[in-house]
Protein backbone atom coordinates (compact mmCIF):
# COMPACT_ATOMS: atom_id res chain seq x y z
CA UNK A 1 0.00 0.00 0.00
CA UNK A 2 3.10 2.28 -0.25
CA UNK A 3 3.74 4.88 -2.77
CA UNK A 4 5.97 3.58 -5.11
CA UNK A 5 9.64 5.31 -4.13
CA UNK A 6 8.16 7.24 -0.86
CA UNK A 7 10.93 9.45 -0.35
CA UNK A 8 10.15 11.35 3.20
CA UNK A 9 12.61 14.42 2.82
CA UNK A 10 11.28 15.11 -0.75
CA UNK A 11 7.70 14.83 0.85
CA UNK A 12 8.54 18.10 2.99
CA UNK A 13 11.02 19.69 0.80
CA UNK A 14 7.53 19.89 -1.44
CA UNK A 15 5.54 20.95 0.97
CA UNK A 16 7.79 23.85 1.69
CA UNK A 17 7.92 24.57 -1.68
CA UNK A 18 4.11 25.13 -2.06
CA UNK A 19 3.89 26.96 0.98
CA UNK A 20 6.74 29.54 -0.45
CA UNK A 21 5.01 30.03 -3.28
CA UNK A 22 1.83 30.87 -1.36
CA UNK A 23 4.03 33.42 0.39
CA UNK A 24 5.09 34.86 -3.05
CA UNK A 25 8.82 33.64 -1.73
CA UNK A 26 11.91 33.42 -4.39
CA UNK A 27 14.02 30.27 -3.61
CA UNK A 28 16.83 32.14 -2.86
CA UNK A 29 14.58 33.72 0.32
CA UNK A 30 14.06 30.41 2.08
CA UNK A 31 16.99 28.05 0.02
CA UNK A 32 18.87 26.75 2.73
CA UNK A 33 16.04 25.55 4.66
CA UNK A 34 15.55 23.06 2.38
CA UNK A 35 18.11 21.49 3.25
CA UNK A 36 19.32 20.83 6.85
CA UNK A 37 22.66 22.45 8.57
CA UNK A 38 24.00 19.31 9.21
CA UNK A 39 23.93 15.45 9.16
CA UNK A 40 26.07 13.19 10.57
CA UNK A 41 25.97 9.36 10.04
CA UNK A 42 27.76 6.87 13.16
CA UNK A 43 28.47 3.18 13.03
CA UNK A 44 27.88 1.95 16.62
CA UNK A 45 29.77 -1.10 17.72
CA UNK A 46 27.94 -2.65 20.24
CA UNK A 47 28.69 -6.15 22.28
CA UNK A 48 26.17 -8.35 22.38
CA UNK A 49 25.31 -10.80 25.26
CA UNK A 50 26.78 -13.35 23.15
CA UNK A 51 30.10 -12.17 23.04
CA UNK A 52 30.06 -10.89 19.36
CA UNK A 53 30.08 -7.58 18.55
CA UNK A 54 27.34 -5.94 15.96
CA UNK A 55 27.73 -2.71 14.31
CA UNK A 56 24.24 -0.72 14.21
CA UNK A 57 23.90 2.43 11.88
CA UNK A 58 22.40 5.92 13.75
CA UNK A 59 21.93 9.16 12.33
CA UNK A 60 21.75 13.12 14.19
CA UNK A 61 20.17 15.41 11.93
CA UNK A 62 19.90 19.20 12.19
CA UNK A 63 17.65 21.10 10.28
CA UNK A 64 17.96 24.55 11.37
CA UNK A 65 19.56 26.22 14.04
CA UNK A 66 18.00 29.94 13.42
CA UNK A 67 15.32 30.07 16.05
CA UNK A 68 17.17 28.85 18.91
CA UNK A 69 19.38 25.31 19.88
CA UNK A 70 17.94 22.06 17.38
CA UNK A 71 15.36 19.81 19.24
CA UNK A 72 14.00 16.52 18.20
CA UNK A 73 13.58 12.96 19.21
CA UNK A 74 15.66 9.91 18.48
CA UNK A 75 13.64 7.28 17.00
CA UNK A 76 14.90 3.11 17.25
CA UNK A 77 13.52 1.19 14.02
CA UNK A 78 14.68 -1.23 11.85
CA UNK A 79 13.69 1.04 8.79
CA UNK A 80 14.80 4.22 9.57
CA UNK A 81 17.13 5.70 7.77
CA UNK A 82 18.84 9.18 6.83
CA UNK A 83 16.25 10.09 4.00
CA UNK A 84 13.61 9.81 6.96
CA UNK A 85 15.93 11.09 10.18
CA UNK A 86 16.13 14.49 7.35
CA UNK A 87 12.27 15.06 6.53
CA UNK A 88 11.93 14.33 10.23
CA UNK A 89 14.06 16.99 11.59
CA UNK A 90 12.81 19.50 8.94
CA UNK A 91 9.31 19.01 10.61
CA UNK A 92 10.71 19.20 13.83
CA UNK A 93 12.09 23.08 12.63
CA UNK A 94 8.64 23.95 11.08
CA UNK A 95 6.77 22.30 14.15
CA UNK A 96 8.78 24.45 16.65
CA UNK A 97 8.06 27.47 14.55
CA UNK A 98 4.41 26.92 14.76
CA UNK A 99 4.49 26.41 18.67
CA UNK A 100 6.28 29.83 18.89
CA UNK A 101 9.28 28.42 20.75
CA UNK A 102 12.88 29.22 20.68
CA UNK A 103 14.08 25.97 19.06
CA UNK A 104 15.00 25.14 15.65
CA UNK A 105 14.72 21.31 14.50
CA UNK A 106 16.64 17.65 14.84
CA UNK A 107 16.32 14.15 15.03
CA UNK A 108 17.63 11.11 15.41
CA UNK A 109 17.75 7.60 14.70
CA UNK A 110 19.03 4.32 15.01
CA UNK A 111 18.66 1.37 12.96
CA UNK A 112 17.68 -1.21 14.72
CA UNK A 113 14.45 -3.66 16.54
CA UNK A 114 14.65 -2.79 19.89
CA UNK A 115 12.29 -5.67 20.74
CA UNK A 116 15.15 -8.03 19.82
CA UNK A 117 17.91 -6.82 22.20
CA UNK A 118 18.29 -7.54 26.09
CA UNK A 119 18.04 -4.68 28.36
CA UNK A 120 21.77 -4.30 28.25
CA UNK A 121 22.52 -5.06 24.94
CA UNK A 122 20.14 -1.51 24.41
CA UNK A 123 21.65 -0.08 27.26
CA UNK A 124 25.39 -0.21 25.51
CA UNK A 125 23.75 0.51 22.38
CA UNK A 126 22.57 3.97 23.44
CA UNK A 127 25.65 4.93 25.32
CA UNK A 128 27.67 4.38 22.55
CA UNK A 129 25.34 6.18 20.41
CA UNK A 130 25.72 8.82 22.90
CA UNK A 131 29.31 9.02 22.57
CA UNK A 132 29.64 9.31 19.17
CA UNK A 133 27.04 12.12 18.75
CA UNK A 134 28.61 13.93 21.48
CA UNK A 135 29.84 16.50 20.34
CA UNK A 136 27.20 17.88 18.67
CA UNK A 137 24.27 17.76 21.32
CA UNK A 138 24.09 19.77 24.34
CA UNK A 139 21.55 22.34 26.35
CA UNK A 140 22.32 25.31 24.26
CA UNK A 141 22.90 23.30 21.36
CA UNK A 142 20.88 19.97 20.03
CA UNK A 143 18.91 18.34 22.98
CA UNK A 144 17.12 14.96 21.81
CA UNK A 145 13.72 13.53 23.47
CA UNK A 146 11.92 10.26 23.04
CA UNK A 147 10.20 9.28 19.88
CA UNK A 148 9.45 5.83 18.17
CA UNK A 149 10.48 3.18 20.37
CA UNK A 150 12.43 5.06 23.15
CA UNK A 151 11.21 6.42 26.37
CA UNK A 152 12.48 7.75 29.63
CA UNK A 153 14.96 5.16 30.70
CA UNK A 154 16.56 5.45 27.22
CA UNK A 155 16.81 9.23 27.79
CA UNK A 156 17.82 8.57 31.59
CA UNK A 157 20.48 6.41 29.87
CA UNK A 158 21.60 9.05 27.57
CA UNK A 159 21.45 12.20 30.21
CA UNK A 160 23.90 9.94 32.49
CA UNK A 161 26.36 9.01 29.40
CA UNK A 162 26.61 12.66 28.69
CA UNK A 163 26.79 14.08 32.32
CA UNK A 164 29.51 11.20 33.35
CA UNK A 165 31.60 12.75 30.23
CA UNK A 166 31.54 16.04 31.13
CA UNK A 167 32.42 14.94 34.85
CA UNK A 168 29.09 17.08 36.59
CA UNK A 169 24.89 16.03 36.15
CA UNK A 170 23.51 18.00 32.91
CA UNK A 171 19.62 17.29 33.33
CA UNK A 172 19.17 19.69 30.00
CA UNK A 173 20.89 17.71 27.84
CA UNK A 174 17.86 15.70 26.64
CA UNK A 175 13.98 15.91 28.05
CA UNK A 176 11.28 13.71 28.42
CA UNK A 177 13.44 12.22 31.77
CA UNK A 178 12.28 10.12 34.48
CA UNK A 179 10.69 12.60 37.31
CA UNK A 180 13.40 11.66 39.30
CA UNK A 181 15.91 13.30 37.44
CA UNK A 182 14.54 16.15 36.17
CA UNK A 183 11.71 14.90 33.93
CA UNK A 184 8.45 17.20 33.71
CA UNK A 185 5.78 16.38 35.31
CA UNK A 186 2.87 16.21 32.58
CA UNK A 187 5.32 15.41 29.59
CA UNK A 188 4.43 11.38 29.42
CA UNK A 189 1.03 12.17 28.05
CA UNK A 190 1.60 15.96 26.07
CA UNK A 191 1.54 14.80 22.80
CA UNK A 192 -1.71 13.11 23.24
CA UNK A 193 -3.22 16.04 25.77
CA UNK A 194 -1.79 18.33 22.31
CA UNK A 195 -3.68 16.13 19.87
CA UNK A 196 -7.34 16.38 22.33
CA UNK A 197 -6.94 20.40 22.25
CA UNK A 198 -6.30 20.57 18.72
CA UNK A 199 -9.07 18.05 18.10
CA UNK A 200 -11.55 19.90 20.41
CA UNK A 201 -10.59 23.51 19.16
CA UNK A 202 -11.11 22.17 15.45
CA UNK A 203 -14.72 20.73 16.09
CA UNK A 204 -15.57 24.07 17.88
CA UNK A 205 -13.98 26.11 15.16
CA UNK A 206 -16.95 23.79 12.61
CA UNK A 207 -19.61 24.32 14.93
CA UNK A 208 -19.22 20.45 16.14
CA UNK A 209 -18.95 18.73 19.58
CA UNK A 210 -16.55 15.39 20.80
CA UNK A 211 -19.85 14.52 22.32
CA UNK A 212 -20.85 10.80 20.54
CA UNK A 213 -17.78 11.62 17.71
CA UNK A 214 -16.40 8.60 16.82
CA UNK A 215 -13.03 8.40 16.61
CA UNK A 216 -10.80 5.76 14.97
CA UNK A 217 -7.00 6.25 16.27
CA UNK A 218 -3.74 3.95 14.61
CA UNK A 219 -1.61 3.20 17.07
CA UNK A 220 -1.86 2.28 20.87
CA UNK A 221 1.76 4.02 21.11
CA UNK A 222 2.52 6.26 23.75
CA UNK A 223 0.54 9.23 22.06
CA UNK A 224 -2.62 7.92 20.71
CA UNK A 225 -3.50 5.65 24.05
CA UNK A 226 -3.38 9.13 25.76
CA UNK A 227 -5.38 10.86 23.13
CA UNK A 228 -7.54 8.26 22.66
CA UNK A 229 -7.98 8.22 26.53
CA UNK A 230 -8.66 12.01 27.13
CA UNK A 231 -10.32 12.18 23.99
CA UNK A 232 -13.46 9.67 25.43
CA UNK A 233 -13.11 11.49 28.51
CA UNK A 234 -14.36 14.50 26.44
CA UNK A 235 -17.21 12.60 25.33
CA UNK A 236 -16.03 10.43 22.13
CA UNK A 237 -16.50 7.18 21.28
CA UNK A 238 -13.16 5.33 20.60
CA UNK A 239 -14.26 2.94 17.84
CA UNK A 240 -10.70 1.86 16.36
CA UNK A 241 -7.61 1.22 17.86
CA UNK A 242 -4.33 -0.86 16.87
CA UNK A 243 -0.74 -1.78 17.22
CA UNK A 244 1.95 -3.47 15.76
CA UNK A 245 0.17 -6.57 16.61
CA UNK A 246 -3.13 -6.16 14.64
CA UNK A 247 -5.83 -4.12 14.76
CA UNK A 248 -9.85 -3.86 16.23
CA UNK A 249 -13.15 -1.99 15.68
CA UNK A 250 -15.62 -1.63 18.03
CA UNK A 251 -18.50 0.54 16.54
CA UNK A 252 -19.94 1.07 20.45
CA UNK A 253 -16.55 2.36 21.24
CA UNK A 254 -13.64 0.67 23.38
CA UNK A 255 -12.92 0.89 27.49
CA UNK A 256 -9.60 2.73 26.78
CA UNK A 257 -8.93 2.79 30.26
CA UNK A 258 -8.99 -0.78 31.18
CA UNK A 259 -7.02 -1.34 27.51
CA UNK A 260 -3.94 1.04 28.65
CA UNK A 261 -3.98 -0.91 32.44
CA UNK A 262 -3.23 -3.85 30.78
CA UNK A 263 -1.11 -1.99 27.63
CA UNK A 264 1.53 -0.53 29.96
CA UNK A 265 2.43 -3.82 31.43
CA UNK A 266 4.05 -4.42 28.07
CA UNK A 267 1.00 -6.21 26.39
CA UNK A 268 0.47 -6.26 22.58
CA UNK A 269 -3.06 -5.80 21.91
CA UNK A 270 -3.40 -9.12 20.73
CA UNK A 271 -2.32 -10.74 23.62
CA UNK A 272 -5.72 -8.99 25.45
CA UNK A 273 -9.45 -10.46 25.12
CA UNK A 274 -10.55 -7.19 23.20
CA UNK A 275 -14.41 -6.71 22.84
CA UNK A 276 -14.22 -5.99 18.96
CA UNK A 277 -13.54 -7.32 15.26
CA UNK A 278 -10.44 -8.51 14.94
CA UNK A 279 -9.06 -6.09 11.37
CA UNK A 280 -6.03 -5.41 9.59
CA UNK A 281 -3.99 -2.01 10.19
CA UNK A 282 -4.94 -1.52 6.64
CA UNK A 283 -8.68 -1.53 6.93
CA UNK A 284 -8.53 0.27 10.21
CA UNK A 285 -7.27 3.22 8.21
CA UNK A 286 -10.69 3.34 6.51
CA UNK A 287 -12.76 2.19 8.54
CA UNK A 288 -16.15 3.93 9.23
CA UNK A 289 -15.82 6.67 11.61
CA UNK A 290 -15.95 10.74 11.69
CA UNK A 291 -12.17 10.97 12.75
CA UNK A 292 -9.19 9.45 11.75
CA UNK A 293 -6.34 9.75 13.72
CA UNK A 294 -2.89 8.45 12.57
CA UNK A 295 0.37 7.71 14.65
CA UNK A 296 2.41 5.03 13.68
CA UNK A 297 4.94 6.13 11.24
CA UNK A 298 5.32 8.12 7.81
CA UNK A 299 3.43 7.33 4.64
CA UNK A 300 0.48 5.49 5.97
CA UNK A 301 -2.07 7.45 3.75
CA UNK A 302 -1.03 7.53 0.58
CA UNK A 303 -2.21 7.15 -2.98
CA UNK A 304 -3.11 3.71 -2.89
CA UNK A 305 -5.91 4.18 0.01
CA UNK A 306 -6.66 8.34 0.56
CA UNK A 307 -9.56 7.21 -1.85
CA UNK A 308 -10.97 4.88 0.78
CA UNK A 309 -10.74 7.14 3.71
CA UNK A 310 -14.15 7.52 4.78
CA UNK A 311 -13.53 9.88 8.24
CA UNK A 312 -13.82 13.72 7.13
CA UNK A 313 -11.43 14.69 9.68
CA UNK A 314 -7.75 13.76 10.09
CA UNK A 315 -5.57 15.17 12.92
CA UNK A 316 -2.06 13.55 11.93
CA UNK A 317 -0.84 12.68 15.67
CA UNK A 318 2.29 10.80 13.81
CA UNK A 319 5.17 12.75 11.42
CA UNK A 320 4.31 12.10 7.87
CA UNK A 321 1.64 10.04 8.05
CA UNK A 322 -0.07 11.43 4.59
CA UNK A 323 2.03 12.21 1.28
CA UNK A 324 1.89 15.00 -0.75
CA UNK A 325 -0.18 13.00 -3.46
CA UNK A 326 -3.01 11.62 -0.88
CA UNK A 327 -3.17 15.18 0.47
CA UNK A 328 -4.73 16.43 -2.46
CA UNK A 329 -7.37 13.41 -2.68
CA UNK A 330 -8.49 13.78 0.62
CA UNK A 331 -8.49 18.08 0.06
CA UNK A 332 -10.74 17.32 -3.39
CA UNK A 333 -12.83 15.54 -0.92
CA UNK A 334 -13.66 18.25 1.22
CA UNK A 335 -12.03 17.01 4.25
CA UNK A 336 -10.01 18.60 6.75
CA UNK A 337 -6.71 17.26 7.43
CA UNK A 338 -4.74 18.68 11.02
CA UNK A 339 -1.12 18.59 9.81
CA UNK A 340 1.32 16.46 12.39
CA UNK A 341 3.55 19.84 12.60
CA UNK A 342 0.40 21.65 14.88
CA UNK A 343 -0.95 18.36 15.56
CA UNK A 344 1.44 16.46 17.54
CA UNK A 345 3.35 19.73 18.71
CA UNK A 346 2.02 19.48 22.55
CA UNK A 347 5.25 17.06 23.05
CA UNK A 348 7.80 19.06 21.69
CA UNK A 349 5.87 22.38 23.85
CA UNK A 350 6.20 20.59 27.23
CA UNK A 351 9.73 18.74 26.49
CA UNK A 352 10.50 22.83 26.11
CA UNK A 353 8.69 23.47 29.41
CA UNK A 354 10.97 20.60 30.58
CA UNK A 355 14.46 22.10 29.30
CA UNK A 356 13.29 25.68 30.95
CA UNK A 357 12.94 24.16 34.33
CA UNK A 358 16.38 22.36 34.04
CA UNK A 359 18.17 25.06 33.24
CA UNK A 360 16.53 27.16 36.11
CA UNK A 361 16.53 24.27 38.48
CA UNK A 362 12.94 24.84 38.93
CA UNK A 363 10.05 22.91 39.05
CA UNK A 364 6.67 23.06 37.98
CA UNK A 365 3.02 21.64 38.92
CA UNK A 366 1.33 19.43 37.08
CA UNK A 367 -1.86 21.73 36.61
CA UNK A 368 0.46 24.54 35.42
CA UNK A 369 2.30 22.55 33.04
CA UNK A 370 -1.29 21.47 31.73
CA UNK A 371 -2.34 25.18 31.56
CA UNK A 372 0.25 26.64 29.57
CA UNK A 373 0.38 23.76 27.21
CA UNK A 374 -3.35 24.51 26.53
CA UNK A 375 -2.32 28.38 25.91
CA UNK A 376 0.13 27.62 23.65
CA UNK A 377 -1.22 24.82 21.39
CA UNK A 378 -4.14 26.50 20.74
CA UNK A 379 -2.67 29.94 19.89
CA UNK A 380 -0.55 28.14 17.51
CA UNK A 381 -4.25 26.41 16.13
CA UNK A 382 -5.53 30.29 16.15
CA UNK A 383 -2.34 31.29 14.30
CA UNK A 384 -2.97 28.34 11.63
CA UNK A 385 -6.44 28.51 11.07
CA UNK A 386 -5.52 33.01 10.09
CA UNK A 387 -2.72 31.86 7.66
CA UNK A 388 -4.93 29.45 6.19
CA UNK A 389 -7.66 31.89 5.87
CA UNK A 390 -5.62 34.69 4.49
CA UNK A 391 -4.25 32.42 1.96
CA UNK A 392 -7.45 30.37 1.58
CA UNK A 393 -5.70 26.74 1.48
CA UNK A 394 -5.85 23.84 3.78
CA UNK A 395 -4.37 23.98 7.31
CA UNK A 396 -1.34 21.75 6.23
CA UNK A 397 -0.13 24.61 3.98
CA UNK A 398 -1.42 27.23 6.72
CA UNK A 399 0.93 25.30 9.26
CA UNK A 400 3.85 25.46 6.59
CA UNK A 401 3.27 29.12 5.43
CA UNK A 402 2.54 30.42 9.25
CA UNK A 403 6.27 28.15 9.83
CA UNK A 404 8.30 28.77 6.84
CA UNK A 405 7.35 32.98 7.64
CA UNK A 406 8.66 33.11 11.69
CA UNK A 407 11.93 30.86 10.31
CA UNK A 408 12.86 33.23 7.09
CA UNK A 409 12.09 35.99 9.02
CA UNK A 410 14.92 35.03 11.85
CA UNK A 411 17.20 33.97 8.99
CA UNK A 412 16.92 37.45 7.27
CA UNK A 413 17.81 39.32 10.29
CA UNK A 414 20.59 37.18 11.55
CA UNK A 415 22.05 37.07 7.61
CA UNK A 416 24.38 34.49 6.44
CA UNK A 417 27.41 34.03 7.96
CA UNK A 418 30.54 35.27 7.34
P1 LIG B 1 5.58 4.40 20.37
O1 LIG B 1 6.84 3.65 20.17
O2 LIG B 1 5.10 4.70 21.74
O3 LIG B 1 4.38 3.65 19.66
C1 LIG B 1 4.44 3.24 18.33
C2 LIG B 1 3.30 2.28 18.11
O4 LIG B 1 3.33 1.92 16.74
C3 LIG B 1 3.33 0.98 18.90
O5 LIG B 1 2.02 0.74 19.43
C4 LIG B 1 3.66 -0.08 17.85
O6 LIG B 1 3.04 -1.31 18.17
C5 LIG B 1 3.07 0.54 16.63
N1 LIG B 1 3.67 0.18 15.35
C6 LIG B 1 4.97 0.24 15.01
N2 LIG B 1 5.11 -0.15 13.73
C7 LIG B 1 3.87 -0.42 13.27
C8 LIG B 1 3.35 -0.85 12.01
N3 LIG B 1 4.15 -1.06 10.97
N4 LIG B 1 2.02 -1.02 11.91
C9 LIG B 1 1.21 -0.80 12.96
N5 LIG B 1 1.65 -0.40 14.15
C10 LIG B 1 2.95 -0.20 14.29
O7 LIG B 1 5.71 5.71 19.48
P2 LIG B 1 5.09 7.12 19.74
O8 LIG B 1 6.04 7.88 20.59
O9 LIG B 1 3.64 6.96 20.15
O10 LIG B 1 5.18 7.76 18.29
C11 LIG B 1 4.17 7.52 17.31
C12 LIG B 1 4.22 8.63 16.27
O11 LIG B 1 4.04 9.89 16.94
C13 LIG B 1 5.52 8.76 15.49
O12 LIG B 1 5.25 9.21 14.19
C14 LIG B 1 6.27 9.84 16.27
O13 LIG B 1 7.25 10.47 15.48
C15 LIG B 1 5.11 10.75 16.60
N6 LIG B 1 5.37 11.65 17.72
C16 LIG B 1 5.71 11.21 18.95
C17 LIG B 1 5.90 12.12 19.98
C18 LIG B 1 6.22 11.68 21.38
O14 LIG B 1 6.21 12.53 22.28
N7 LIG B 1 6.45 10.40 21.64
C19 LIG B 1 5.77 13.49 19.75
C20 LIG B 1 5.40 13.92 18.49
C21 LIG B 1 5.20 12.99 17.47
Amino acid sequence: MNDIKYDAFKQFQSNLDTAAELLGYERKEYDTLRYPERELTVYIPVEMDNGEVVVYTGYRVQHSSVRGPCKGGIRYHPNTDLTEVKALAGWMSLKCAVANIPYGGAKGGVCVDPSKLSKGELKRLTRRYTTMILPFIGPQKDIPAPDVNTNGEVMAWIMDTYSMLHGYTIPGVVTGKPISIGGSLGRSEATGRGVMFVTRALLEKIGRSLIGTKIAVQVFGNVDSIAAKLLQKEGAIIVGISDVSGAYYNDNGFDIESIIAETSKGKLLSDLSIDGKAISNAELLTSECDILIPAALENQINESNADLIKANIIIEAANGPTTVGADKILTSKNKILVPDILANSGGVIVSYFEWVQNIQSITWEEPDVNKMLKKIILQAFDNVYETKEKYHTTYRQGAYAFALKSIAEAKNVRGIFP
